[in-house]
């Protein structure tokens, strides 16, 4: 199904502001964004504007009652310049896992895909050309409906917009084991790709920053004992030689990062384990000598190395060197930019005569 998707083009592109040398992250932001209406049940008039302010009424009920979601993911550029979506069928699909959660509506997979790639079309322009950039895109949804009241609203708006992001150096990190504050219980919102599980994290991550801390490291809300993931990212131990990442037990967010390292390493002739991870077991084969790797992995950074994990009285280390994580990361860093074969087949090229 081909949506009918309007086109209001910028007056005077604003690309000659940007220094593409020198990107402020998550400050600038493309020509145009892509956005929809849900109204009386159906998601009406598609379009694509100049990326401007929407108005938004005191009562909207995103506002007060926090249904907001988002996704993200980036657009690379091909050798031959052009633009490369990662997976961008698991986005929309994980939009409506997290809709769903919320009492949200669904937004169709070819909706979501066609805005998008109209979007990254007539915005190619703003895909950073220098190795280890890429344009940042940011599709959410949220409830636009004045009402002061308890329920599912009835209005919401779909947008994505897009922001170019410079090349990012992957660094040594330190996490946080956080046994105080928790980001998610069973049968709560850790699945969603929700503002509020971001708005709960936001005091905990200060606190562990003020440490001298990176990132949280999330554990369980009944136990503090098993490890869920990191931040913004899911988490990987290499052990004994093998690799072991937490189980999708509904607390923990399905990254599209993570199941594309689980099927990159298995291809690798790794084994890979998603099971309960108590930090007990990582502290212990820390003491044993047979932790030798650990990274976090999400769209924003790909892959994070991690050499150091505090809790309140101790520091487990990990290892200052990550030679396979840095393989996985080089891998699927070309893969991204086309540079090796995509024999996952997990690129798609965005047609820029779309536009
Ligand atoms: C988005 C996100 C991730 C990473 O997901 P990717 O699809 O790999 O970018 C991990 N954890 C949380 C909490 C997230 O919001």
């Amino acid at each position: 199904m081909s949506y009918n998707i309007s086109i209001t083009p910028i007056e005077k592109s604003k690309i000659d502001q940007l220094d593409f040398n020198n990107i402020p992250l998550g400050m600038s932001f493309t020509d145009h964004m892509f956005i929809c209406d849900y109204e009386n049940g159906q998601w009406v008039n598609p379009r694509i504007e100049p990326l401007q302010p929407i108005p938004t009424h005191p009562a909207a009920m995103a506002l007060h009652y926090g249904q907001a979601i988002f996704e993200g993911m980036k657009a690379y550029k091909s050798p031959e310049g052009i633009p490369l979506l990662f997976r961008p069928e698991l986005n929309a699909e994980r939009l409506n896992k997290s809709a769903e959660r919320m009492g949200m509506p669904e937004v169709p997979k070819e909706l979501f895909l066609e805005g998008l790639k109209e979007l990254v079309a007539l915005d190619k322009a703003w895909i950073p050309p220098q190795q280890g950039s890429a344009l940042y895109l940011r599709p959410f949804m949220y409830a636009t409906e004045a009402f002061i009241g308890m329920r599912a609203a009835t209005s919401y708006k779909f947008v994505i917009m897009a922001s170019p992001a410079g090349p990012y150096f992957s660094k040594h990190i330190k996490l946080w084991a956080e046994k105080q504050y928790i980001r998610a219980a069973a049968g709560g919102t850790g699945e969603a790709k929700a503002a509020g599980n971001y708005a709960a994290a936001i005091r905990p991550t200060e606190l562990a920053k003020a440490k001298g801390y990176d990132q949280v490291l999330w554990l369980d809300a009944a136990e503090h004992k098993y490890i869920q993931e990191v931040g913004t990212m899911n988490i990987f131990f290499k052990i004994g030689g093998n690799f072991i990442t937490p189980e999708l037990d509904g607390s923990v967010l399905h990254g599209i990062t993570r199941l594309s390292v689980i099927e990159l390493l298995k291809s690798m002739g790794y084994k890979v384990t998603e099971r309960k991870i108590t930090i007990d077991e990582i502290r212990q084969a820390s003491q044993d000598g047979t932790l030798e790797e650990a990274f976090g992995t999400g769209t924003a950074v790909g892959i994070a190395y991690i050499k150091e994990i505090g809790l309140e009285n101790e520091t487990i280390h990990v290892s200052d060197e990550s030679p396979v994580a840095v393989k996985v990361n080089d891998t699927l860093n070309a893969i991204k930019i086309g540079k090796l074969e995509d024999k996952f087949s997990w690129m798609t090229k965005v047609e820029t005569e779309l536009a």
